[in-house]
């Protein structure tokens, strides 16, 4: 079969390989990207409910965890949000911010994905589907300017720069892999272990008594764990708790670690009990935490965890324990749901072996990590993206 020669080739047509090609396309190297999946993008069709999160206003290397919290910072200062809101501006499509400083199309996602295709295609790159890679191996040296070939299904291909941007272990069924990993491995590079991250707690049966019939709920609240603090919407979903600062605290969160929920913050709950004993002593303890709390909450509250009575029959040591029930709920914690509906893999490809500037292997020249398969997760809220956007236009800009 006749070997295929491309100046760069990609592996993986999401976020990061995308970007990727267009920055080498319009630099006129000639481009192949390649995918296993029917369709490029997949995650960027799911991402921000529908409506793509693609950056955020406030874009900063302490919203990111990585072993080298420094790394990061040299290609989100090169190709910054506001570069990729050029594009979006370019492109005629509609944005909105939701919640600090998160920018979400007004667009279905796939207008995202449409825009990124279309620069994929205008640069000049090439996207080819279906391809599964069996091998990828390095050239002699009398091949050169080629220096990997890489061996799949539909053939055996050679070039001069090779890009791994296969994203992380994050929902299998949306065809992520631990490719990039093997890759990685194959030519010696130190990979940090990889955990599931912005995802839902699961609890144990005997939180679950609470949470379960409160599926569906949500509640301000502050959660804590391991010197970090998120603010927001907590949900309660049949397995445990979800919502954004849920997903946020997870991030941080390993086996064992203890977690602190404030349910009811910027109050002293303590103080308002004490008072309503004196001022509206009939009250009923549930009739008082509705006032705070949605009705189904605070009906449940008094089922599950604390005896209903009036006011005036609170001790001094029942408004204690009320308060630090619901000022420091350290909820039971069986795990976390997984890489089934995480939305990042923290951990990958060690920082240490690639140029923060080029994302080149120090170990491989010509081998560069992009995205999500580099040790280097953001919060919620368009950092991975502009992660995947800033790392995968750097490499592109010298592949
Ligand atoms: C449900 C969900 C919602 C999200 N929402 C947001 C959001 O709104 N904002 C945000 O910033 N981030 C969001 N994220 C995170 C974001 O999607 C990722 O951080 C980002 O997609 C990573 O980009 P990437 O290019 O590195 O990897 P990916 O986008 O995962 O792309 C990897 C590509 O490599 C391909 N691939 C994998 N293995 C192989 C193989 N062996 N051979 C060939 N191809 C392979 C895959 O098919 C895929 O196309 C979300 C994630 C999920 C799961």
């Amino acid at each position: 079969m006749a070997v295929n020669q491309h100046d760069v080739i990609i592996i993986g047509a999401g976020a990061a390989g995308l970007m990727c090609a267009i920055s080498a396309g319009q630099r006129q190297r000639d481009v192949l990207v390649i995918d296993h999946a029917r369709k490029p993008g997949n995650k960027i069709m799911v991402s921000g409910g529908g409506r793509c999160n693609f950056t955020n206003y406030y874009i900063e290397p302490d919203r990111y965890l990585s072993r080298n919290p420094h790394f990061c910072k040299s290609a989100l200062s090169r190709y910054t949000q506001w570069d990729f809101i050029a594009m979006v501006d370019k492109h005629g499509l509609p944005y909105h911010e939701k919640e600090e400083g998160q920018l979400f199309s007004d667009l279905k996602s796939k207008a995202i994905l449409d825009m990124m295709l279309k620069e994929t295609g205008q640069a000049g790159a090439r996207v080819q589907l279906k391809t599964e890679v069996d091998k990828i191996r390095t050239l002699p040296e009398g091949k050169a300017p080629y220096r990997y070939q890489v061996s799949t299904n539909q053939g055996d291909y050679q070039c001069q720069s090779l890009v791994i941007a296969t994203g992380g272990l994050s929902m299998p069924t949306m065809g992520a892999t631990g490719f990039g990993y093997q890759v990685a491995e194959q030519f010696g590079l130190n990979i940090l272990p990889g955990k599931a991250a912005l995802v839902p707690f699961t609890l144990q049966p005997e939180e679950k008594e609470l949470t379960e019939p409160l599926s569906g709920l949500s509640t301000p609240a502050v959660l804590s764990c391991n010197k970090k603090s998120f603010t927001g919407s907590l949900l309660f979903t049949h397995r445990g708790i979800s919502g954004p600062p849920v997903l946020q605290i997870s991030s941080y969160w390993n086996p064992g670690d203890e977690l602190q929920i404030d349910l009811l913050p910027g109050t002293d709950l303590k103080e308002i009990l004490k008072d309503g004993r004196q001022n509206r002593p009939k009250t009923e303890l549930k009739t008082l935490l509705s006032d705070y709390f949605p009705a189904r909450l605070s009906k449940a509250l008094c089922e599950q965890w604390f005896k209903n009575k009036t006011l005036s029959e609170l001790s001094n040591a029942d408004i204690d324990h009320i308060a630090s029930c619901l000022h420091q709920w350290q909820p039971r914690i069986s795990g976390t749901e997984g890489y089934r509906t995480a939305e990042v893999t923290l951990g990958g490809v060690d920082t240490d072996e690639l140029s923060s500037k080029t994302m080149e292997a120090k170990k491989a020249p010509g081998l560069y990590f992009i995205g999500e398969v580099v040790d280097v997760s953001g919060h919620l809220g368009g950092f991975n993206f502009q992660w995947a956007w800033s790392s995968g236009w750097v490499a592109g800009e010298v592949v």
